[in-house]
């Protein structure tokens, strides 16, 4: 019998929130003590105000980014040491919104995973395909040169995937259970085994639980819900049932 594949609920939080916000976001989500398997990745300057709040609590953090250079003359990125120093246990590799706001390659995220993994952290890589590519019948091609990209330069472990149909994040039309199944599926095959694969776009309380319901949906990557205590709270209570 394989080894049950752990489960993983982690939102991100994007380019949103204040030290007040962040600290009430913070308050609600400890104060209902949701227990392993769920992360929160908030921008960074609030990284050490997280740290301390969540500092004996299950809830676990991560960063949205991080620089695939181990230090030097790189104005305004961050390092995958400086991170690890915070106690930083996941690293968003690879985001879409990195991919086609901010021109990140395939072999950029690559370099970024070895960085995040050679600090000892978790990176949570991210593919996924635009509308134009699902409708040209591109999906497994393109999530399946990402991958590759990355599993050629590096071993794929203690690694978490997730699959963001581009077209599904942020736009409030989430992929059907059955088409994130589907992806996954294929997604499985090309990493190994006890590898969460978490899916991403338009997740909220009211979606979750189909979706988490697929085998080899392993937890959710959570935008827009994830700001919210109450949403972001039933989507890991989902993950868990
Ligand atoms: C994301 O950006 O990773 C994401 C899934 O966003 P949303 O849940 O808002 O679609």
């Amino acid at each position: 019998m394989g080894m049950a594949r752990s489960r993983l609920v982690a939102g991100n939080w994007k380019m949103h929130g204040s030290r007040a916000s962040i600290a009430a976001l913070l308050d609600a989500l400890v104060s209902e003590n949701p227990g392993a398997g769920c992360a929160v990745c908030p921008p960074f300057p609030y990284l050490q105000q997280v740290a301390e709040r969540l500092r004996g609590s299950a809830i676990a953090w991560g960063a949205q980014n991080v620089s695939e250079h181990a230090q030097g003359a790189y104005t305004g990125e961050v390092s995958a040491a400086m991170l690890a120093e915070f106690g930083c246990r996941y690293v968003i590799v690879g985001h879409s919104e990195r991919r086609q706001l901010f021109g990140e390659r395939d072999a950029q995220a690559a370099a970024k995973f070895a960085a995040v993994r050679a600090a000892g952290m978790t990176p949570i890589l991210c593919v996924g395909e635009t509308l134009e590519e699902r409708d040209a019948g591109k999906t497994e091609a393109v999530v399946e040169r990402q991958i590759l990209a990355v599993v050629e330069k590096n071993s794929f472990s203690n690694a978490v995937l997730a699959y963001e149909p581009i077209w599904a994040i942020g736009t409030g039309r989430n992929a059907t259970p059955e088409q994130a199944q589907a992806v996954h599926a294929f997604l499985r095959r090309k990493v190994p085994s006890e590898t969460p694969i978490l899916y991403g776009g338009s997740v909220k309380p009211q979606n979750a639980a189909a979706i988490f319901a697929m085998p080899d949906v392993d937890g959710g990557l959570i935008g827009g819900a994830s700001l919210v205590a109450k949403d972001f709270l039933d989507i890991v209570k989902a993950a868990k049932t």
